[in-house]
C-alpha cells in the first residue's frame, strides 16, 4: 500500500443526512441549507446549499482557520486530493513521468490499465 492509499482524509464538515437543514426560498421554489461544521472544533461554521453534485466539505470556524498550518500539520487530503496523487503516482510509477492531457485521453479511450481504470472510477 502506498503513502497515498495509506492517507488519512479530511473529515465532511456536514451533519449526518437531513440533520439540521433548513428550507430557502429562491427563484427556482424551495431549496434545503445543510449546516456545515468546524472539522477542528465543532462550532456552527456556516450553511451550504444541498447538492448532489456536492460531494464534500471541509470547513474551519474564523478562529481554527487563523491557527496556521493547522491542515498542513495534520497531514491529511480532501477525498479529491487522495485521488489525484494517487493518478499522478501510477503514472510516474508506470511512466516515469507525469503524462500530458492528450495523453491521458489516450490511455482512457483506448485500455483497461490500472490507471484508466483509475481515471474511470473517479474517487
Ligand atoms: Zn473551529
Amino acid at each position: 500500500m502506498s503513502d497515498i492509499e495509506r492517507a488519512d482524509t479530511l473529515p465532511d464538515s456536514r451533519a449526518k443526512a437531513g440533520r439540521g437543514q433548513v428550507p430557502i426560498r429562491g427563484i427556482d421554489g424551495v431549496q434545503m441549507l445543510e449546516p456545515v461544521y468546524c472539522a477542528n472544533c465543532g462550532c456552527r461554521a456556516g450553511f451550504a446549499t444541498e447538492s448532489e453534485s456536492l460531494t464534500f466539505i471541509f470547513a474551519l470556524c474564523d478562529d481554527c482557520g487563523r491557527t496556521a498550518g493547522i491542515i498542513d500539520e495534520s497531514g491529511k487530503l480532501t477525498p479529491d486530493e487522495k485521488h489525484w496523487r494517487h493518478i499522478k503516482q501510477e503514472q510516474i510509477d508506470v511512466y516515469g513521468r507525469e503524462l500530458s492531457a492528450e495523453e491521458l485521453r489516450t490511455v482512457v479511450d483506448s485500455d483497461t490499465s490500472p490507471l484508466a481504470t483509475l481515471i474511470k472510477k473517479g474517487r
